[in-house]
C-alpha cells in the first residue's frame, strides 16, 4: 500500500480505514454526459497533528458521441494548495515563491511558472553561489557542480513550453504554460529543495554527531569522565584511575 504523506506535518504513514472518507456526486448532464464529483477527507494519523485534508474531483464521462469533454480536475480545498511544509533553514524568499507557485498553479499556471523560475534562479544564487545576468548562463555554469541527471532536468524543463527561448531575456516575462508543466516546475522545485539543502544539512548534522562521538571517546576531559563517574555510581577519581586486573 501507498504511503501518504500528511502536508501539514510531513509525517509519513499508510491511512487506516478510519483515517479516510469519500464520497461521489453523479448527475447526468446534458451537455457532458455523467458528471462525477468526488469529495475526499484524510485525517492525518499523527496524534500530534491530526489535521484534515480535504480534496473535490470534477470529471465526466460521455454517453453519447455527440456530448463534449471535460477535463477531470483535482482541488485541495484544505489545505488549499499542495503545498509541502519545509525546514527553516531553506531561505525565506525561496519559501515565499514556491507556496505562492503551488497556491496559483491551477488558477494560472504561467504565474506559477513564473515564481517557479524565479525560485530556481534564487536558489542556483543561494546554493550554488552562482550569479550571472541571465539564468540560462546560471544553469549552464551549474552544469559542472551538479550531476547529470540533476542537470538535464533542469535544462529539460527550462526547454518546456517555450520557457527557454523567453526565460533567457527576462526572469519576469509571463509565456504560455499549461497546468502539467506548472506542476513539473514545482516537482523540480521540491526534488532540489530536498537534495540540496535538506541533503545538506542532514550531512552535516550527521558528521557532527559521528565528531562528536570519536571526540568523546578520544579525548576523554574531565566532565566525561565525571559524567562516566556519576553514571557507574563511583567517584571521579576513581572512574579516572582504571582497576588493574587482580593477580592471582
Ligand atoms: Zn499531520
Amino acid at each position: 500500500m501507498a504511503t501518504w504523506t500528511c502536508p501539514y506535518c510531513n509525517h509519513k504513514t499508510i491511512l487506516r480505514e478510519e483515517d479516510r472518507s469519500g464520497e461521489t456526486h453523479q448527475y447526468v448532464s446534458r451537455k457532458y454526459g455523467l458528471i462525477n464529483l468526488r469529495s475526499g477527507i484524510v485525517q492525518c494519523p499523527n496524534d500530534e497533528c491530526n489535521e484534515i485534508v480535504v480534496n473535490v474531483g470534477l470529471g465526466a464521462t460521455k454517453r453519447t458521441p455527440n456530448q463534449s469533454s471535460m477535463r477531470s480536475t483535482t482541488t485541495p480545498i484544505r489545505p488549499n494548495s499542495k503545498a509541502r511544509p519545509w525546514p527553516s533553514y531553506v531561505p525565506d524568499p525561496l519559501i515565499a515563491d514556491y507556496n505562492e507557485a503551488c497556491q496559483i498553479e491551477l488558477l494560472s499556471p504561467k504565474a506559477s511558472a513564473t515564481l517557479s523560475r524565479r525560485c530556481l534562479q534564487g536558489m542556483i544564487r543561494d546554493f550554488w553561489s552562482i550569479k550571472k545576468p541571465r539564468l540560462v548562463e546560471e544553469i549552464d555554469a551549474l552544469q559542472a557542480k551538479v550531476d547529470g541527471q540533476t542537470w538535464d532536468a533542469i535544462d529539460s524543463l527550462r526547454k518546456i513550453g517555450n520557457i527557454g527561448a523567453h526565460m533567457e531575456k527576462d526572469i519576469n516575462l509571463i509565456v504560455d504554460v499549461d497546468p502539467d508543466e506548472a506542476r513539473l516546475l514545482i516537482e523540480l522545485i521540491e526534488t532540489l529543495f530536498d537534495e540540496w539543502y535538506v541533503a545538506r544539512y542532514e550531512r552535516e548534522q550527521r558528521m557532527a554527531k559521528i565528531k562528536a562521538a570519536a571526540d568523546a571517546k578520544i579525548k576523554p576531559t574531565a566532565a566525561n569522565v565525571a559524567r562516566t563517574a556519576v553514571a557507574s555510581g563511583l567517584q571521579p577519581t576513581q572512574a579516572a584511575t582504571p582497576t588493574q586486573p587482580k593477580k592471582s
